[in-house]
């Protein structure tokens, strides 16, 4: 009999997002007349950019026709697209990369998963609490995380994140190999600022670690002294891998696609000390496992860097932000502590009266019909702390806001 991988069995049992739908479930048959809304949902909801909709229907037609058919394309992208990640998201703020260094691929997700596979199982790992699950369970799949104890595993360094610092993480006191960081942040909604980046940066390369930065929500950074790329720190092209994805940026969470920079001074060490580039590793890993991202997605992204597009696509998050913004101001003034929300599309509240993050959840349903996200199922520091999101609609937004009055 084939033996099952057993780190897949250390998972804890489901899924926070199927906890929810449960309960909330349990609270519709019960209360059939109450229209519930969802402020939990992690996913856009405005339709694409008009300029993203004329690319995909041009490039669909180009499919249509002998001459212009496309089978399948380059691994890591087709160049126009390349082009215009290197033009539009770092020349622009002064960073140049190499087209090698951008690997396009179908959204960030399946990379932030699938990166850790290029190092050795036994390294050691960072990352902020509470977190993007993502990173924590991919590591765990392969047996870095130990053993999943009293809701934290054993082998991880857990970077509390919570009102106490600022959600501002705190260096570990021992040296690490891998350090995640997502910044704008999901689930808090903080950002870093240079110099707390700049932090990080420099204990990577003083303990020779790599850092794996999420970028997936740089475009709702409104403050201009924030960083949009860790390679606006000096050094970071040493020792950052850094994710984008165009699913919170342009709305592609349906249509996918993403990329990830690799720059070519990122090394991890052999057991003999040899020095090994992970940009090479990465295009043998890609080349092997990943057959490209859709040609109408790349022309999809494509049209998101035109002057029209662009315009658009900021439309967008203008009117997210704007939510954001509505969440914000009402729940400050109804006496919650409020954090993110204003270079994220994410709030991150304090549970009023120290209540529990579910026992909040259930509150919230049971006494307005309203949906959050229990912090706690981020990580053992996000306990005492829900999640609201802003990508609903406006009329939505306000009248959860009417209702929150009301609690
Ligand atoms: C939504 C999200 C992504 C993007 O995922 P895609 O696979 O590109 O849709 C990446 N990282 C974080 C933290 C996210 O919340």
């Amino acid at each position: 009999m084939a033996l099952v991988n057993e780190y897949y069995l250390r998972l804890p049992g489901s899924y926070l997002f199927a906890d929810i739908a449960k309960r909330v479930t349990a609270y519709k048959v019960s209360h059939p007349k109450q229209r519930v809304i969802s402020l939990g949902i992690g996913d856009v909801t405005r339709p694409l950019a008009p300029a993203v909709v004329e690319a995909m229907h041009k490039a669909a037609d180009e499919m249509a026709v002998k001459e212009t058919f496309r089978g399948y394309g380059p691994e890591h992208g087709y160049d126009f697209l390349r082009e215009a990640i290197m033009k539009g998201d770092f020349l622009t703020r002064g960073i140049h990369l190499d087209k090698d260094e951008i690997f396009v691929n179908d959204g960030a997700k399946s990379d932030t998963a699938n990166i850790q596979e290029l190092l050795r199982w036994d390294n050691s790992v960072a990352l902020t609490d509470p977190v993007y699950p993502v990173y924590v369970d991919s590591n765990a799949m392969i047996g870095r995380a130990g053993k999943f104890e009293d809701g934290k595993w054993t082998d991880i360094t857990y970077l509390p994140c919570t009102a106490e610092n600022n959600f501002t993480p705190e260096l570990p006191d021992h040296r690490v190999d891998m350090i995640y960081l997502c910044y704008p942040n999901n689930p808090t909604g903080t950002v870093l600022t240079k110099d707390e980046l700049r932090k990080w940066v420099n204990f990577a390369l003083r303990n020779e670690a790599v850092i794996m930065y999420d970028a997936a929500y740089q475009a709702y950074i409104q403050d201009p002294e924030i960083p949009h790329s860790i390679y606006e720190i000096k050094g970071a092209r040493k020792c950052a891998i850094e994710f984008h994805s165009y699913s919170k940026t342009a709305g592609f969470t349906g249509v996918r696609c993403g990329y990830t920079v690799i720059p070519k001074e990122v090394m991890a060490k052999t057991i003999d000390d040899k020095d090994v580039q992970l940009n090479a590793l990465w295009e043998r890993r890609q080349s092997t496992k990943f057959n490209g991202t859709s040609y109408i997605s790349q022309r999809a992204a494509e049209a998101t860097y035109s002057e029209e597009g662009h315009r658009q696509t900021r439309q967008t998050i203008a009117y997210y932000m704007e939510n954001a913004r509505i969440m914000r101001e009402t729940l400050s003034k109804a006496g919650y502590a409020v954090y993110g929300g204003e270079n994220a599309p994410y709030l991150w509240v304090k549970t009023p009266g120290g209540m529990d993050s579910w026992k909040f959840f259930d509150t919230l349903l049971y006494g307005c019909g309203l949906v959050c996200t229990p912090g706690v199922g981020f990580g053992p520091s996000g306990e005492g702390y829900f999640r609201l999101t802003s990508f609903g609609n406006r009329e939505d937004v306000e009248e959860a806001m009417e209702r929150f009055k009301t609690l």
